[in-house]
């Protein structure tokens, strides 16, 4: 799960770490209440949306009036920014953060992951902050420092001096740079953080070491343990699809291509998918209904499915191990007739009472397509979308 920035600097500054002053704003007047509580004379308006790279996209803007601050706020919230990270539709700014100026001596890079190669935190560090770390690790990759931490002992002063060894920062900066990597390390552990990127970590003109971005994803797995950070979830920052699918269980991914899959079992459906990779075409979605899939959630599915537009035929492959291949059938179509079909549906069913299922399915009276193994499914969906175009 991913939070916005502001949500991030706050999360932090439980943690001691220096992050400049702000207030979130959902509206102009909002934005210019703000404002006047920082008091100036800088203020930086952004834009809050989970996605970087708003920068250069217009969706962070320093500023040094009121009038300034209402007339970017008007302008950027409910506009759409459309960023490096957004892909091409881009996202809807629905808040702001304000924030206090900072003056900017040096902008560096500084992230923290579980890597798994070794199985450990991971400290990443760059001179070349405010850039995209990716071309600055293909072009310069010797400006990159990566070290991870042996949970064991822990983070100690040592990790600290390395960092700003790497960074060039001497004196108090050195003393700061110890200090933050300590208490990074420790929000890190404490909040089951996923991911943790500052960019561009900064010193200022009076030489403190300060956090002017955050981005913060959390292990989904351990969200249980952190009510607080569930309630930051913004879940207009997520496909609304895959809202819906989370609330029946059903794993779903989007894809770009057009044929749906509902399959069960996380392994089957990435097979489905390669092989109608293989047979010419591509997967509008990965879609694993689990292994207790009952009529509901198949109806569910197959809403999820048809509700992208790109979708011009369905395959079902379903093996029934615990589930009954007759039960299935009958989800199939109850879903099919509720959803009232209207793109070619082909179904796999394999496992226990399968001649019963198939039974059920042909007597349905609906253009099922059956299919008797997963290369034979594959080939007919392909070729009944491009019969059916
Ligand atoms: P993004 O990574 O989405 O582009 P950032 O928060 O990193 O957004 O902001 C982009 C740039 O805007 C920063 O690299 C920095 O130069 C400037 N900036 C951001 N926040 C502030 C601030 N509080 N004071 C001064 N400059 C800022
Ligand atoms: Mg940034």
């Amino acid at each position: 799960m991913n939070i916005h920035e502001y949500q991030a600097k706050a999360v932090l500054a439980k943690y001691g770490v220096a992050v400049p002053k702000g207030f979130p704003a959902f509206t102009p007047d909002e934005a210019v209440e703000a404002a006047k509580k920082l008091g100036g004379p800088v203020y930086v308006v952004k834009a809050q949306i989970h996605a970087g790279g708003r920068g250069k996209a217009g969706g962070v803007k320093v500023v040094k009036s009121l009038d300034d601050v209402k007339s970017e706020a008007t302008r950027l919230l409910g506009s759409t920014l459309v960023t490096h990270q957004t892909g091409p539709a881009g996202k809807q700014v629905n808040r702001l953060y304000i924030e206090e100026g900072s003056s900017i001596a040096r902008e560096l890079y500084l992230s923290v992951l579980v890597d798994r190669a070794t199985s450990r935190i991971a400290f990443i560090v760059s001179t070349e902050g405010g850039m995209d770390i990716e071309e600055v690790a293909h072009s310069t990759p010797e400006k990159i420092l990566t070290f991870s931490i042996d949970p064991a002992s822990g983070v100690s002063s040592f990790h600290g001096r390395k960092v700003a060894f790497a960074l060039g920062l001497e004196g108090d900066l050195n003393a700061q740079a110890v200090a933050l990597v300590d208490k990074l390390y420790k929000a890190f552990v404490a909040e089951d953080m996923a991911q943790l990127e500052i960019n561009p970590l900064v010193v200022t003109g009076d030489n403190k070491l300060v956090c002017l971005d955050a981005k913060v994803g959390f292990d989904d797995n351990a969200l249980y343990r952190h009510k607080d950070i569930v309630e930051l979830r913004d879940i207009t920052e997520e496909d609304p699809a895959e809202v819906e699918a989370s609330k029946y269980d059903l794993n779903y991914v989007k894809l770009d291509g057009k044929i749906g899959c509902m399959v069960n079992g996380a392994g089957l459906a990435m097979a489905t998918m390669d092989i109608i990779k293989y047979y010419g075409s591509e997967p509008a979605n990965f879609l694993d209904v689990g292994g207790g899939a009952t009529k509901e959630k198949v109806t569910a599915a197959f809403k999820i499915i048809l509700s992208d537009k790109n979708v011009e035929g369905i395959l079902v492959n379903i093996f029934g191990g615990i589930m009954r291949c007759d039960i299935i059938a009958e989800g199939v179509i109850a879903a099919a007739k509720e959803v009232s079909l209207k793109v070619p549906l082909v179904v796999r069913l394999e496992g226990t009472n399968v001649e019963l299922g198939k039974k059920i399915m042909a007597e349905s009276g609906l253009p099922i397509i059956s299919a008797d193994n997963l290369a034979d499914a594959a080939e007919k969906i392909v070729k009944a979308v491009k019969e059916a175009a």
